[in-house]
């Protein structure tokens, strides 16, 4: 047998394997799962994208290749979703790109601005791919705790100067996932002196930016950065519109960043297929309603999780975005362990925090994308369980 790469080596053992065995052993003695452990809308996507990409699929001009950077249609559409949603202006040429789902733009940019002997700052608990994708490209990750007294932001004075001065990005992600936490105006100003002061492209992943509650309109990091020099933002279709199987992105910001991410991009991927570039448009043009209809639903799906999971005598405070809860683990208990024993007795699913990083220990998330019927079974069967 062929030995891989070590790059492929190196990545740590998948850390849901436990769980996903346990879900297994559950399901055999025939007990039904309510799953809050996935990250993916159980509804779908709104029926005037859909009917758009019916249409698009049947033009051949969409059976090509599509051009590399994505279509300046597409492109134009984000730019002027940007402007109204936030109020920046963005040149749709220079300043955007189409991403295959804002993951792959995400894994891409260390590979454009990081190699060995650089850093990459990564916050943990955190989305796995900023960490492997830093890895991947040759160069090391600076971990950032988030914690909780700091409200689930990285503290910047507590990273050495050595440290600073050989980092080349530095990726955080507000609304959080998995911790829920969002970023106030005080943070991306901080963050953006860091990145001048230190030469930092920051990398913002922008998410859950649609996903928000109670009123709340979370902000573009380009509010801050005027000059539109040193940060880029990744956007997604697919929490937004739910439409995560359809792989649609797109990265804004610095013309630099957006050049060289589309110039490493050109020799790896060709592109979005059109069809669904097209369905994109349609989701960013058309009208937001469904957005509004969505988040009033989770909204009210949060309250019931929140709710239900307070029978445990635990503190789980409502997240005002995200599709998460994130809650300590009762005393006495690892992350895996009380997942564990949660599935074992009572079928309900739930994500060890330490799967997002080392921080995480010590507490669990709860994905709010399972009906309210679900919510309400998973209620019942808390009410009965024993920590
Ligand atoms: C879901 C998710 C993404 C990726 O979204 P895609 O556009 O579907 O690739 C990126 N970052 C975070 C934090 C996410 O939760």
């Amino acid at each position: 047998m062929v030995k891989p790469a070590t790059r492929i080596e190196q990545i740590p053992p998948y850390l849901f394997a436990r769980i996903d065995k346990k879900k297994a052993e559950v399901r055999q003695k025939g007990m039904d799962l309510v799953d809050f452990g996935i990250g993916d809308p159980d509804i779908p996507t709104p029926g005037n994208i859909i009917a758009r990409m019916i249409k698009a699929t049947q033009d051949p001009q969409n059976h090509r290749y599509p051009s590399y950077e994505g279509m300046l249609e597409f492109r134009q559409a984000a730019a002027s979703w940007y402007k109204k949603r936030f109020n920046v202006d963005l040149d749709a040429a220079t300043e955007v790109v189409t991403l295959i789902g804002s993951k792959e733009g995400i894994a891409h940019i260390p590979w454009a601005y990081a190699q060995e002997g650089d850093v990459v700052l990564v916050p943990s608990p955190g989305y796995p791919v900023y960490k492997i994708a830093t890895m991947f490209a040759g160069a090391t990750p600076y971990i950032m705790p988030l914690r909780e007294e700091n409200g689930f932001l990285p503290r910047y004075e507590d990273i050495p100067e050595e440290i600073l001065k050989k980092a080349k990005i530095l990726f955080i992600n507000y609304p959080n996932n998995p911790t829920g936490a969002c970023a106030d105006d005080a943070f991306f100003e901080k963050t953006l002196e860091l990145a001048k002061r230190y030469d930092i492209l920051v990398c913002h992943d922008a998410a859950y930016s649609e996903i928000a509650y109670d009123g709340y309109r979370p902000k573009s990091i380009l509010e801050f950065d005027r000059e539109k020099k040193h940060c880029l933002e990744f956007h997604s279709l697919s929490k937004t519109y739910c439409m995560t199987g359809w792989r649609i992105g797109f990265a804004v910001g610095c013309a630099d960043g957006i050049y060289n991410l589309g110039k490493l991009k050109t020799n790896i991927d060709s592109g979005a297929f059109q069809a669904i570039q097209y369905a994109g448009i349609e989701a960013l043009t058309g009208s937001q309603a469904s957005v509004a209809e969505l988040n009033s639903k989770l909204e009210k799906r949060r309250d019931m999780v929140v709710e239900a999971f307070k029978t445990l005598g635990i503190d789980v405070r409502k997240p005002k975005a995200t599709y998460y809860i994130w809650a300590r683990v009762p005393k006495g208990y690892t992350s895996s362990d009380f997942c564990e024993k949660l599935i074992e007795e009572t079928g309900i699913v739930v994500t060890p925090g330490s799967g997002f990083g080392d921080e995480g220990e010590g507490y669990f998330r709860i994905s709010i994308t399972i009906a309210e019927d679900k919510i309400a079974e998973a209620a019942k069967r808390l009410r009965s369980f024993r920590i």
